[in-house]
């Protein structure tokens, strides 16, 4: 259904505003390089403030960069109104004419474009066919649920047969459990017709659910782009790995070599982690360790002290003191596993595969 399909990039973008506190300019977003590739799924996530929106709002044409050329396929659209730039933005507030009903909602940017009435009827048919609301053409959409205002939402960005589709915050009115089946829905619509998103949250979860590739930003610069297993197995940095899911982290010196591991010295017993080139004896790194990575046993080589354990159903909670560090452990399927309790003192395992050094 999309023409062609089109990436987009972004050359050393910036975005300055006025800090209406201080009167002072900062860069709400600096000096910012990515590559979209057509047809992906791309997701920009980030805690709040970190320049998620106004990145999405560049892309679409309602803030312009102070810095850098944006490119949509060849094209540099810098110059170009927001409705000229082949892309279509679906909104956290839907963003409905709400007199209008479903058809003319969606039918509203066909006609603004001079589209023939059987051209518009045929394309809006087939577009609320994709969403799931076919038969429903005539109600008014201020008689619509929060999930059914988003399908007419998607539908009336997709209508118009845009290169890319822009995504800003699309889910965050909705209720936990419709917010992930509509997320399921909005990554199966674009896999259907192929077109490049480009979606804002600050849920990880979602972002884990629906991405190609997530970009994790950090006051105004990524910190990393990558796949969902990019980016939570090899973090560049604590912050990227603290933002998905939750990271252990354990530091400690290199102290030596075995064959294909390195020998870290954690709160002064040694372990071992996968050895790199870039590492070297002496040096202090940080060990990222995930809760389910890891396990307690009565044998090992870094001993731990419990100081909670929680039984959750499908898991165990604990939260182990190793040394000064605290690590926070999920035991999966606990039913026929030992349980400790808190006082227990043991050994924290895992598999020097399963923990990535920064
Ligand atoms: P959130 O998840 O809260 O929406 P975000 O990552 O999308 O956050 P942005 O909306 O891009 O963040 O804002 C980045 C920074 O720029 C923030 O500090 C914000 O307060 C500031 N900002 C955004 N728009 C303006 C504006 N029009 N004028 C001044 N400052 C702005």
């Amino acid at each position: 259904m999309a023409k062609e399909k089109k990436g987009v990039r972004l050359e050393h973008i910036s975005k300055i505003y006025k800090d209406p506190k201080t009167g002072k300019d900062f860069y709400a977003v600096k000096d910012t390089s990515l590559n979209i590739e057509p047809g992906t799924f791309v997701t920009l996530l980030g805690p709040s403030g970190c320049g998620k929106t106004t990145t999405l709002r560049m892309i679409a044409g309602f803030e312009s960069p102070d810095e850098g050329e944006i490119y949509l396929g060849n094209e540099a659209i810098n110059e170009l109104t927001p409705n000229k730039r082949d892309t279509a933005m679906v909104f956290q507030s839907y963003a409905l004419l709400p007199h209008y009903n479903i058809f003319d909602n969606v039918a509203y940017g066909l006609k603004l474009r001079k589209f023939p009435k059987d051209v518009i009827k045929e394309k809006v048919t087939r577009i609320l066919e994709l969403v799931e609301l076919s038969g429903m053409e005539s109600r008014m959409t201020n008689q619509l649920s929060g999930g059914q205002q988003q399908r007419v939402a998607l539908a009336r960005a997709l209508v118009i047969e845009p290169s890319v589709l822009l995504f800003d915050e699309p889910l965050s009115n909705l209720d936990a459990k419709l917010r992930v089946q509509m997320r399921t829905e909005i990554r199966r619509i674009q896999q259907e017709v192929g077109i490049t998103a480009i979606y804002v949250t600050h849920d990880q979860s979602e972002a884990m659910a629906i991405s190609d590739k997530i970009i994790i930003m950090d006051k105004g610069v990524v910190a990393q782009m990558g796949t969902p297993q990019e980016i939570y197995y090899h973090p560049v940095n604590e912050f990227v790995a603290d933002f998905i899911g939750e990271a252990n982290f354990l530091r400690g010196p290199m102290v030596g070599r075995e064959g294909k591991y390195a020998v870290l010295e954690v709160e002064g017993n040694r372990t071992c982690v996968e050895y790199s080139d870039k590492m070297k004896e002496g040096e202090t790194y940080t060990m990222v360790l995930r809760p389910e990575a890891a396990t307690l046993a009565d044998e090992g080589s870094l001993p731990c002290r419990v100081v909670l354990s929680c039984f959750m159903g499908s898991y165990q909670n604990y939260h182990v003191m190793v040394g000064n560090t605290l690590v926070k452990l999920e035991e999966k399927n606990p039913k026929n596993k030992k349980i400790y309790n808190v006082g227990d003192e043991c050994f924290l395992k895992f598999e020097a595969e399963s923990v990535h050094v920064l």
